[in-house]
């Protein structure tokens, strides 16, 4: 069995599931006891909090931890719009979102938000997946709410500058959200850099355990205000009721520390390993079609540097010329990937994001997402393109 698909999830690094073992079995208190148990747990949970502040040079108090990036995408896009303070009743996103962001968005809309959704560049663009900016510089004015823009596309990896963007909202007093969930952890996220007020997270992308995240939430200048979606006890300042998840957050705290203490050595290496795959599977289907921003290529001048700025790393999203991604997905089980049908697989409607940057219904359905992470090996990429380049030829004279 192949993992190519590090970018629905990646396995909990060792090092990190040994951290979280020892808080389930040894340092179990509940962080809010007043007892050695709890006062440890506590201190377990401020230092990986220390931890992650610092890798995306936020303040420990600006951090809230939740149960993943789709909580923290909630929290924050209904926090902001259904404050009791909250004038404003227009929010602006892109039409790439995740659902986790979509959703909301559009259950805001529901109780009477106006929505304005932005398309991307198109895939004949240099610029193809980012929001045209342009468009969502105009769409931005005094009556924004909320914006929200991902960092990196979770489907063809584009990596969205943010910088104008953050500087309109700011100009017409609207918050900025950044949905960082394929980035944290992938390349450097500063919020600081950003100019974000709101960034959401989740560490089972970065080498953490499943269902823990966290919404950074800006404290300092402009004010941020947000109404709870969990109410109970009123931990975490009564921003996200609930016992702290100890285990969870300490492993996400110890996963960041190690992806970005070895991104620049895996960014290398799975950025070689993305081009290998790639130039290997090309060479056996010279019709095969990359979706998404460009990579280094016998066709193009981007350079490999360049390439990594432009797209997330370990992402790969290509079209199959007349052959079903799922029925490529199915003929090699072997070989685990995500077919251009959205990103969750109960939903069968072809790919948002494919649709949205010009594939039409077909082509969105020939296409599969390979994410490549640390563990993927030389040899499993070969692997993967030989047996994909086999069950494809195979197909092709069944059609
Ligand atoms: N946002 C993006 C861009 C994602 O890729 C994902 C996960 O697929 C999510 C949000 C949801 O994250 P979680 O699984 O932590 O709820």
């Amino acid at each position: 069995l192949i993992y190519l698909d590090h970018h629905a999830t990646t396995p909990c690094d060792r090092r990190v599931a040994a951290v979280v073992q020892r808080m389930l079995l040894e340092d179990y208190g509940n962080a809010s006891s007043q007892h050695r148990f709890g006062q440890s747990a506590a201190d377990a949970v401020h230092s990986a909090a220390e931890t992650i502040a610092q890798a995306l040079a936020a303040q420990a108090t600006e951090l809230v931890f939740t149960s993943g990036a789709t909580e923290s995408n909630s929290l924050a896009l209904l926090g902001v719009c259904q404050h009791p303070r909250q004038k404003r009743r227009k929010i602006v996103t892109a039409v790439t979102e995740h659902p986790a962001v979509l959703d909301p968005i559009r259950r805001l809309e529901a109780d009477g938000f106006v929505v304005e959704r932005i398309a991307p560049y198109p895939q004949s663009d240099p610029n193809v997946g980012q929001v045209d900016e342009e468009a969502i510089l105009n769409a931005i004015d005094d009556q924004t709410a909320v914006v929200s823009v991902m960092l990196a596309n979770n489907e063809i990896g584009t990596i969205q500058p943010l910088r104008r963007v953050a500087e309109k909202c700011h100009q017409v007093g609207a918050l900025l959200h950044c949905d960082a969930t394929q980035a944290v952890g992938r390349i450097p996220v500063s919020v600081v850099d950003l100019d974000v007020d709101l960034l959401s997270a989740s560490a089972h992308k970065f080498y953490g355990p499943k269902g823990v995240g966290l919404l950074y939430i800006r404290q300092t200048g402009r004010r941020v205000r947000i109404r709870p979606q969990i109410e109970g006890g009123g931990q975490q300042r009564g921003l996200r009721s609930g016992t702290l998840n100890v285990p969870g957050i300490v492993g996400m705290g110890e996963a960041l520390k190690w992806a970005v203490e070895e991104m620049d050595t895996a960014t290398l290496r799975i950025a070689g390993l993305r081009q290998r795959l790639w130039d290997r599977l090309k060479s056996g289907i010279p019709e095969l079609v990359l979706n998404g921003p460009s990579i280094a290529d016998a066709n193009t001048s981007i350079s490999p540097t360049d390439s990594v700025l432009r797209r997330l790393h370990g992402n790969l999203n290509v079209m199959f010329p007349r052959v079903e991604g799922e029925a490529l997905m199915t003929t090699v089980p072997t070989v685990a990937c995500s077919s251009g049908s959205a990103c969750s697989s109960v939903d069968p409607a072809p790919s948002h994001v494919l649709m949205a940057i010009g594939c039409n219904e077909s082509q969105a359905r020939s296409s599969l997402r390979f994410g490549i992470g640390r563990p993927t090996t030389e040899q499993q990429t070969d692997e993967a393109a030989d047996r994909l380049l086999d069950a494809f030829h195979r197909l092709r004279q069944m059609v």
